[in-house]
């Protein structure tokens, strides 16, 4: 089938077609994004730390929280994704690899909170030069996240334990909510240095910002590789592909949005500008 116009929303993680337009010619460019682990606290305690006295009042939904820090190292650190009185979840798109992620239910009710924190890479710390090599960055810890177990359990760790680099022997106050499983391991052997000690550092100085952020139970889960596109797909003034005329490129996967409201928003432009392309015609 043939058409003047497609318009391509096809998320941040449809490997198989990114490689597809690659090996099409479709001009590709590499694009900086975050890895990190998702962190889980009790509810209560975020709630208190927000809250104050009013932590329990039943007129106030769990609570959230937006937090950021520049490490020594020059990595940005921040909290993304935050899931009040939420879920970590399991997002793998591809066999024998571990990716989390987080949503809440609309009633915010289940005991724990959480929020990736993440630290920015940039194509200087991808594997090679090639158009696709953010992908193979991520899959690399997708990848040593599945082996530690060859399931899809996923590593976790307490952060004070992840400061001592010492593998967690059990749980305390939290337990994850990450289904199927999970597995005690020491996060430092997954991450180079740069991600470890940035993350140390900004979970650090979260705590200062909010209590109980950076206890010694904390429970970090790992690895979230998925914050945004690790891929642009080129396009020119008219939101069109640089090299082959009437492809769209939107969204989040085309490296132009992150979230729901500006890939919604992404959406909405690029379909005026097919309008206004054709609309001289009707
Ligand atoms: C668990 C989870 C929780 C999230 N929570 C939030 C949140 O709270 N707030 C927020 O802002 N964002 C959240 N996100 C991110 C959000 O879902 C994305 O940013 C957003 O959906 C991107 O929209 P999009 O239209 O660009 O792509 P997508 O919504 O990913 O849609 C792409 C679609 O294209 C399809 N597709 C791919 N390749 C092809 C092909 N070759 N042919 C046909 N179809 C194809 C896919 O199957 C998919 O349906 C979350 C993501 C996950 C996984």
């Amino acid at each position: 089938m043939y058409s003047d116009v497609v318009v391509l929303s096809i998320g941040h993680s449809a490997r198989d077609t990114f490689n597809i337009l690659f090996e099409k010619g479709v001009h590709i460019s590499q694009k900086p994004f975050s890895i990190g682990v998702r962190i889980e606290h009790l509810k209560e305690t975020i709630n208190k730390s927000q809250y104050g006295r009013f932590y329990n009042h039943p007129k106030l939904k769990a609570a959230d929280y937006k937090l950021s820090h520049r490490a020594k190292n020059g990595r940005a650190v921040y909290t993304f994704c935050m899931c009040p009185g939420g879920y970590v979840v399991a997002s793998a798109s591809e066999e024998n690899m571990v990716v989390t992620n987080g949503m809440s239910e609309f009633a915010r009710n289940n005991i724990n909170s959480n929020s990736a924190i993440l630290v920015s890479v940039s194509p200087e710390d991808f594997p090679s030069n090639h158009p696709l090599s953010g992908v193979e960055f991520q899959r690399i810890y997708e990848k040593k996240a599945f082996e530690i177990s060859n399931s899809y359990y996923a590593p976790v760790q307490l952060f004070g334990d992840f400061l001592k680099s010492k593998k967690s022997s059990k749980f305390g106050k939290i337990t994850p909510t990450y289904r199927p499983g999970t597995i005690f391991y020491d996060l430092n052997k997954i991450f180079p240095d740069y991600i470890s000690s940035a993350l140390k550092e900004g979970i650090l100085a979260m705590g200062k910002k909010l209590k109980g952020f950076s206890d010694y139970n904390s429970l970090l889960t790992g690895v979230e590789t998925r914050s945004s596109s690790p891929i642009r797909i080129e396009r020119n003034e008219n939101y069109e592909s640089i090299n082959v005329e009437g492809l769209y490129p939107t969204g989040e996967g085309a490296g132009y949005a992150g979230g729901i409201t500006s890939s919604a928003v992404d959406g909405i432009r690029v379909a005026e500008k097919i309008i206004s392309k054709y609309k001289k015609g009707w």
